[in-house]
Parts: structure tokens; sequence; C-alpha cells
């Protein structure tokens, strides 16, 4: 049985001090959940955050990592520093970094490996924008971005992947892909699995829906077979509203 999972993306938002309130929140609610349940937040964080839910069940992830493995990169943090921290995942390939920080097929091959060495979860992002949707690419955008970055794993490396499908036109917008459409595209990514790396492989992989996933509409998109959970960016940031989310998982 693969995985379910409610994982939160913080971005660039909360202070130190407001980070911690937050995950201090958090942590006073969540016990028990019924799905593995993470916080992606800025690096500066990881550490503090980290060491804050180490008897609890939320993990941590980075929001990004170096596509090296160090050195005279000056700005640029680790996957090993990541690791360091007590975070255990990394959240790669966000439709933020390949559009604002031009993050290449190539790039993110690299940032997954490191990441991989270095006991890092990958939680790998793909997903289309509005004028490949329009022109009914989606597919073939997906396919694409899978065989550049992480279809290179050998199947062991696989089994540490957690993908989460974003379609971009959905990602802060308040446009959510209908739980249909949601649906489609995850089993379909599910095939490109089982072509890759065989049928139990696909069944294992948690495939993540995220795009303006909210506390009132988890529950009818985590409804389908194929979608294992969110990944979920503004409404990570009040306690109340990810709770709900993830009680609906
Ligand atoms: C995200 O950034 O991964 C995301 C899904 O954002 P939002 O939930 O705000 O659309």
């Amino acid at each position: 049985m693969r995985t379910k999972m409610v994982a939160g993306n913080w971005k660039m938002n909360k202070t130190l001090q407001e980070g911690v309130a937050l995950a201090t929140e958090l942590k006073e609610t969540v016990k028990n959940p019924s799905c593995a349940v993470v916080i992606g937040t800025p690096f500066i964080h990881l550490a503090t955050v980290a060491g804050l839910l180490k008897d609890s069940p939320i993990e941590v992830a980075a929001e990004n990592c170096a596509d090296k493995a160090s050195g005279a990169y000056t700005g640029e943090v680790s996957a090993a520093m990541v690791a360091s921290t007590g975070a255990t995942y990394c959240i790669l390939g966000h439709s933020e970094r390949r559009a604002y920080y031009h993050e290449t097929y190539d790039i993110l091959r690299e940032k997954v490996l490191l990441a991989l060495e270095n006991n890092l979860k990958p939680i790998f992002c793909i997903g289309e924008v509005r004028e490949e949707r329009e022109a009914g690419r989606q597919n073939e955008v997906v396919k694409a971005q899978l065989e550049g970055s992480v279809f290179n794993l050998t199947p062991e490396q696989w089994s540490c992947i957690t993908l989460a499908y974003e379609p971009v036109w959905a990602i802060g917008t308040g446009l959510t892909a209908t739980p249909a459409q949601a649906q489609e595209m995850h089993a379909y990514i599910r095939s490109l699995i089982a072509q890759k790396y065989g049928n139990e492989a696909a069944d294992n992989t948690t495939i993540l829906y995220g795009g303006s996933c909210n506390a009132k509409n988890a529950a009818e998109l985590f409804a389908n077979p194929d979608v294992d959970g969110g990944l979920i960016g503004g409404a990570s940031l009040k306690a109340p509203d990810f709770c709900t989310i993830i009680a609906a998982r």
C-alpha cells in the first residue's frame, strides 16, 4: 500500500518566529494523523522546526537544494546541509523554481540525485502551464518532465520518490483542477511509471495533487483512487486549514 500524504509548502513566507509558532500549533494538533504529514519550510527554519517536531509525526522538507555537492557556490544550500538539519524530504522541481530560477531538466536531475545520496526523499513536482493545458498538451509535458529529470533513477532510488502533480494554472490562483481532471492526470502518470518501473512500483508511488487545494475542496480531490494526498501552498500557512486538509486524507 502506498503512503498517503499531506505536505505543506510555506514558500517564502513566515519569519523564523512566525514559523516556530505555526509548527508549534501543528505539533499540538496533529498527534495521530491517518496519513504522512510533511511541512516544507524555508532553509533558515529547517533546523529549528525539525528539532521542535522531533517527537511528532510531522516531518520536515526543504523547498529546494543546490545542484552541486559543496564548494564555492555563494548563497547555495546543499542537500547534505539540508539533511544535517533533521529534514527528511526535499521539494524539487516546483514550477516557481522552474519559472523564476530557470531550473532545467538537467539541473533538476542533479538535485534529485544529490537529495537521494543524502537520504532526503524528493517530493518532485510536475505540471503543465495554462497554454499547454489549453492546447491539450498536458500529457506530453508531464511525460517530458519525468523523462528529463527522474526516469533515469534506479528502481531502488525510485522507491524514495514522491510525485506532486501541480497544474501551474492552479497554483495560487484559486483555480483548482476538477477532481476528474486530477484523477485523469494521476492515472496517466501512474501508467507512465508502470511502463518504466513496472506495476508494483507504480502502485507503490505516492502522487500528490497541488494547486489551490484547500480545506473546502480537499476531501473531494482526495476521494479519487489515484490522488494520494496533496501538496498545499497557501492553505498550509494557517494551522486550522492545514489540519482540516490532513483530516480529509
Ligand atoms: C504549491 O505551491 O505547491 C501550491 C500548491 O500552492 P497553492 O496551494 O497555494 O496553490
